[in-house]
């Protein structure tokens, strides 16, 4: 086999120097310069895979075959140098910013705590690195680096570790969902209800758990890995496959970064384990048996925080709506947040088409159209979760702001169903045998 140079950037990507040739990446864009390539990873025994799709020899049109793309679905193992090796991250250059963006972006820490908070103009004032700027403040702010005697130069590395291996090139699963998601934790670790009971090894699994959820996501979803044959998830037995991805690759950075090496094994082995039922936790496939619990606790009012594992239970909730939680953020926001989901989606489904794979749900992008995913995503899952989590905070003022912000959402989506409804439909006397509105 013979080795070649990839240079990672960070990013799932479809690179193709011609029509006939795909390739996804797990982990890197990478330049690949010959026909294979081997990288080292030496973080912990989890090496990142890519997918690649490689077809140089077929004619235009053969691609699409089930038995090419089967034959062509091989998966390769790239291990990456080790980072201590690597040198710094470009990423890391915030000395290059100008200080008035350094001194807007200290301002906007101030209001961390804040519903409104702009992610997206936080990850631009810091130079993309919003994700290890929130984590650090915020480990500051709740006396975690004191309390467990953390190494600044190590939670610096584990930090960012965590933001290169997101992909910035997926348009929603990207660091800066990870950096949304942490300070969305954040406003509801504060929740009154909450955090009179939160000890400092919550707050810290919280944090972490949150900046580390979606770590290295491909930017497809698991019943492609399933349906590509993914090595992931026959690894993972088809069950919450790229959750154990997350789970896992955390566990590799934190053990390569060596930021809890100071702790007693049993510690240690303890906060890997809470982060894997955190991370888990937010499989969307299991919203109904988390939902359920929930339901049944308020029900019954049988919630005991004093009782770690009822506060666990609850850090498992706050953080599946700190994952889910787009639509109760401002419309301006909210829609750039769906825009991108949905433009992931739709790169999935014309991958798919490409390689004469079944569309998944969602993905078709001239079936499936932003309002109507996001009408069906407010319905079925963020409304009846949020609806639990302000019984649960009694009604709090961040809740009920942020069930406000979900009507108006849903109703603006409603808005915009109803017009693409009355573009797609001709005028009276001009209808077309065969045309169709392209709304489900
Ligand atoms: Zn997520």
């Amino acid at each position: 086999m013979s080795c070649l140079m990839v240079e990672r950037c960070g990013a799932i990507s479809f690179e193709s120097p011609d029509q006939n040739a795909l390739c996804i990446h797990m982990l890197g864009d990478g330049s690949l310069r010959g026909q294979t390539a081997v990288l080292s990873e030496r973080r912990g025994s989890y090496p990142f895979i890519d997918l690649r799709l490689l077809n140089t020899a077929v004619h235009p049109g053969e691609i699409g075959t089930k038995k090419k793309v089967k034959r062509l679905l091989s998966f390769q193992r790239y291990f990456h140098a080790s980072r201590l090796l690597r040198g710094p991250s470009p990423h890391s250059s915030l000395h290059l910013l100008d200080e008035d963006y350094l001194g807007q972006a200290a301002h906007m820490l101030s209001k961390v705590g804040t519903w409104s908070f702009d992610i997206f103009l936080f990850d631009r004032l810091t130079n993309g690195n919003s994700l290890v700027t929130l984590l650090c403040h915020l480990f500051n702010v709740y006396g975690l680096i004191h309390h467990f005697q953390l190494d600044m130069v190590k939670l610096h590395r584990f930090l960012g570790m965590v933001q290169e291996d997101y992909h910035s090139q997926n348009p929603y699963h990207n660091a800066v969902h990870a950096a949304d998601v942490t300070q969305a934790m954040h406003c509801y670790l504060k929740e009154p209800k909450l955090a009179g009971y939160l000890t400092p090894m919550d707050i810290f699994l919280g944090l972490m758990a949150a900046a580390a959820h979606d770590v290295d996501h491909p930017g497809v979803n698991q019943p492609f890995l399933i349906k590509t044959k993914h090595h992931l998830a026959s690894l993972y037995q088809n069950t919450s496959v790229l959750e154990s991805h997350h789970w896992r690759s955390t566990v590799g950075m934190l053990r390569e970064s060596g930021l809890l090496s100071h702790l007693p094994t049993d510690m240690t082995q303890d906060i890997e384990q809470q982060l894997g039922s955190l991370i888990l936790a937010t499989d969307i496939s299991r919203q109904n048996e988390f939902l359920g619990r929930l339901k049944s606790h308020l029900d019954s009012d049988d919630i005991s925080l004093e009782d770690p594992e009822h506060r666990h239970f609850m850090l498992q909730i706050a953080l599946k709506c700190a994952d889910i939680c787009n639509p109760c953020r401002d419309w301006d926001l909210s829609r750039q947040w769906s825009e991108r989901v949905c433009e992931e989606f739709y790169r999935q489904g014309d991958l798919e088409r490409r390689c004469d794979l079944e569309i998944s749900p969602l993905c078709d992008q001239q079936a499936n159209t932003v309002p109507v995913i996001q009408i069906g995503f407010i319905a079925f899952l963020v409304e009846p979760l949020f609806q639990e989590w302000t019984r649960f905070t009694d009604g709090s003022l961040l809740a009920e702001c942020m069930l406000g912000h979900l009507r108006k959402n849903k109703e603006r989506w409603r808005q915009l169903k109803c017009r693409e409804q009355d573009t797609d439909t001709p005028a009276p006397g001009t209808e077309q045998q065969g045309t169709g509105t392209g709304v489900p």
